[in-house]
């Protein structure tokens, strides 16, 4: 029999290994700014158009290239950075591969213009698919620009696989995000379709930080600084009352790369440990400095994973620095966490007897000059659609059970007999409880909400838009770009979900209404819990845009923990849970409701 081993082309070798390194636009745009940062450019100038499908460009007054450098550099494994082995373990550069270039160049159409200080000429060269077009002296200033056009362009399969523009662009504002907050002392401008999205001025981290983030951060944010001998760590924590109950902005670097670090985000988490409110996660921007002999970032190629030496003296040293910093700056609990999560707070070392602090039962909703309170439909959930009448529950319950799929829920419809005329009570404004045929019904009504509002948003996407309640008062607000980028990307969601928004100049917006169902009382506070909530869910590949959308809404309008309910709403919560086609578990997939058994009662008593 002939051998049949071959080796493979180098352009097709290339365009596997390109598979690995280069999986979107974003890739390129992370690799190019990289190379930029590497070259010691102090201005990096970004260009991309229609999320990077068609153009990404990036020109930085870097160090430039020879002619022999500049036709080398698209060669596989062709690196400046390293020469031999031992170096991977003294990395300061964030390239060493040598395989960026080589890897775009074989997936796209690539131009380069590049001049050293000392040379008269620059070179200019055309690469498409591997191939050199062209290679000749041009004028170019000292440095290097890039032009990547037409990604994928010889790889339909891939192209094909890039997501919405808007998905795309975003994943490019998280990559330059990451390599601009590393290197404040850099100019940065990103520009996106003539857009101008970024103007970074160069400055240290903090003023990076609210180029970025927005101003609003500057306040927010106590420094973090401690220096051992394993470890320094530099940065900012969070305050924890301006944590949220979804992950905002979170960043590890180690010497000025950005890395993901669930296991050392623990530690953050520790030491916020008794002073958050319950599911808030704080932002935390947090720039360690070791040396490169320790810490091993080449086991993966996208070089965001990290090892350390010593991983579990790290822990400690973040939380003891981290924890050290919350006290310095004096960041005891205050008393504007909203009452969500005032009542979370052990602001007494445990052991200690907490005092009680009296709790007065108000009803909101009580008018004296309403004689009919209780038996006037209260609009408070659901305004235009309150599918059951509550005086005909009964049969509502026939009909959820026949259309129930989950077995748990089954069980539940089951045993829900509630008792003739129902009565319900809150605990810690956070449960409400119900005398059911079988025990008592214990229902979280935050998560309780979550579903009715889910199931509706959802509905709403589908079926005709949910109401709008307008704004007497138009609220205009400058949100940050990033934060920009997925309102656009979610805008025509939202709308049908009953935000009324409109674009305002540059990145400001303005909302004239929100969906009438949303108790949340800050129609900007809940835009923007909408948008970290949607961000959080990008993390799940599992579900869609509209479920990860409705997701969002609905957590952002979902009724808080801590809020009164009169007997109606909660009434009105009650029956339209059970319309609802999964009333048993919270969109995100958390229990909405128990039953304590009167087995179980009886038990205790016996
Ligand atoms: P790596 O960054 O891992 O070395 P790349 O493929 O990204 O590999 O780049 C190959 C080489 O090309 C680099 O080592 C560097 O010498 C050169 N190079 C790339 N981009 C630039 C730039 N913007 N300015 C100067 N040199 C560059
Ligand atoms: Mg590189």
């Amino acid at each position: 029999m002939r051998d049949i081993i071959r080796l493979l082309p180098d352009s097709v070798a290339n365009q596997i290994a390109a598979g690995e390194v280069i999986q979107r636009p974003a890739s390129v745009v992370k690799e190019l700014i990289e190379n930029a940062v590497d070259a010691g450019a102090t201005e990096i100038n970004i260009v991309i158009r229609d999320s990077g499908r068609t153009l990404v460009q990036i020109e930085d007054n870097g160090s430039g290239m020879s002619e022999t450098d500049a036709r080398l550099s698209f060669e596989r494994h062709a690196t400046s950075k390293i020469t031999a082995a031992e170096d991977l373990f003294h990395i300061t550069t964030k390239g060493f591969r040598g395989e960026a270039l080589a890897s775009i160049a074989a997936v796209a159409m690539v131009e380069v213009k590049t001049k050293r200080e000392e040379d008269e000429a620059g070179t200019l060269i055309e690469i498409n698919g591997s191939h050199i077009q062209r290679q000749e002296p041009c004028s170019f200033h000292t440095g290097t620009v890039f032009s990547v056009k037409n990604l994928f362009y010889n790889i339909p399969a891939r192209r094909k696989f890039l997501k919405s523009d808007h998905t795309e662009f975003r994943h490019i504002i998280t990559e330059f995000q990451r390599v601009a907050l590393a290197h404040p002392a850099i100019r940065f401008s990103l520009t996106h379709n003539s857009e101008e999205i970024y103007h970074l001025p160069s400055g240290n981290s903090r003023q990076r930080i609210t180029g970025i983030f927005g101003k609003q951060y500057n306040q927010n944010l106590v420094d973090v600084d401690t220096k051992t001998t394993i470890i320094d760590v530099a940065g900012f924590a969070g305050k924890p009352e301006c944590a949220r109950r979804t992950p905002g902005e979170q960043f590890f670097f180690i010497n000025d790369r950005y890395i993901r670090h669930p296991y050392l985000h623990r530690a953050v988490m520790e030491a916020y440990q008794g002073i958050l409110p319950a599911d808030a996660v704080p932002a935390y921007f947090l720039f360690l400095t070791a040396d490169p002999a320790t810490i091993d970032v080449n086991i993966h190629p996208t070089k965001t994973e990290v090892k350390f030496e010593d991983e579990r003296s790290v822990w400690q040293i973040i939380l003891a620095s981290i924890r050290e910093s919350l006290g310095r700056f004096n960041v005891v609990p205050s008393l504007d966490f909203g009452p969500e999560s005032a009542m979370e707070i052990p602001v007494l070392p445990s052991g200690l007897e907490r005092p009680q602090v009296p709790e007065p039962e108000t009803d909101p909703s009580f008018n004296p000059f309403d004689s009919n309170e209780y038996s006037r439909p209260s609009n408070a959930w659901n305004n235009n659609d309150r599918r059951h009448d509550s005086n005909n529950w009964e049969s509502m319950y026939s009909v959820t059970s026949r259309s129930n799929e989950g077995n748990d829920q089954k069980d539940y419809q089951e045993q829900i007999h509630v008792e003739n005329r129902r009565r319900f009570f809150q605990i810690k404004n956070r449960y409400i409880m119900c005398p059911v045929i079988s025990g008592i019904m214990m229902i979280d009504q935050r998560r309780a909400h979550e579903r009715i509002l889910y199931e509706k948003f959802l509905g709403s996407l589908g079926d005709g838009p949910s109401p709008a309640q307008i704004t007497m008062f138009p609220i205009e607000a400058e949100l940050n770009p990033g934060d920009m980028v997925i309102l656009k990307e979610i805008s025509d969601d939202i709308k049908k979900m009953g935000f009324e928004i409109e674009k305002g100049k540059g990145n400001r917006v303005i909302i004239k209404g929100h969906p009438a169902d949303s108790r949340n009382p800050n129609p900007l506070e809940m835009l923007l819990t909408l948008i970290a909530e949607y961000k959080n869910t990008l993390n799940d590949p599992s579900s869609g845009t509209r479920e990860r959308v409705a997701l969002s809404m609905a957590r952002a309008s979902a009724i808080a923990y801590g809020m009164a309910l009169t007997q109606t709403e909660m009434e009105e919560l009650f029956d339209m849970l059970f319309a609802c086609s999964v009333p048993g578990y919270s969109p995100s997939g958390k229990t909405i409701m128990n039953i304590l058994s009167l087995e179980e009662l009886d038990r205790r008593f016996s």
